[in-house]
């Protein structure tokens, strides 16, 4: 069961501020508090998801197109994305997921390294 209180309903909801860098009627994507990188985005879609395969086969089509689009277009619109950046969405316990609202981080602006950390 979705939880409405989790962090990032509550900044759908604007109960909790965010350094917001798009926003449609899809997608809001704004800077992580904890940022991994020079460039550290999360971009959230504005619906109860809580992972990505709920997102991917619950939103209806068109949905799932302006959620993904959106990403491509701020990573378009930020310069130092140019050279390469990499998105990550970490799901249920065993993924990491922290906040049970489906979110994809992206993440640029240095030299990225091992995709998957050793712990
Ligand atoms: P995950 O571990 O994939 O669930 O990632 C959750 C991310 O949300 C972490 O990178 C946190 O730093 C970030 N985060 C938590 N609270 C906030 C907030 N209020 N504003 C922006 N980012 C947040």
């Amino acid at each position: 069961m979705y939880d409405k209180q989790n962090i990032f309903a509550r900044i759908l909801r604007q109960e909790v501020p965010c350094q917001k860098v798009w926003e449609d009627r899809a997608a809001l994507i704004f800077c992580d508090i904890n940022p991994a990188a020079p460039i550290h985005f999360i971009a959230i879609p504005k619906g109860e998801y809580e992972s990505f395969s709920d997102f991917t086969i619950n939103a209806d089509a068109d949905f799932n197109q302006q959620f993904w689009q959106a990403i491509g277009k701020i990573i378009k619109k930020t310069k130092c994305l140019a050279n390469g950046y990499r998105l990550i969405s970490n799901c249920g316990i065993r993924g990491g997921q922290t906040i049970p609202h489906f979110h994809v981080h992206i993440l640029g602006g240095r030299q990225l390294g091992t995709l998957v950390g050793a712990d």
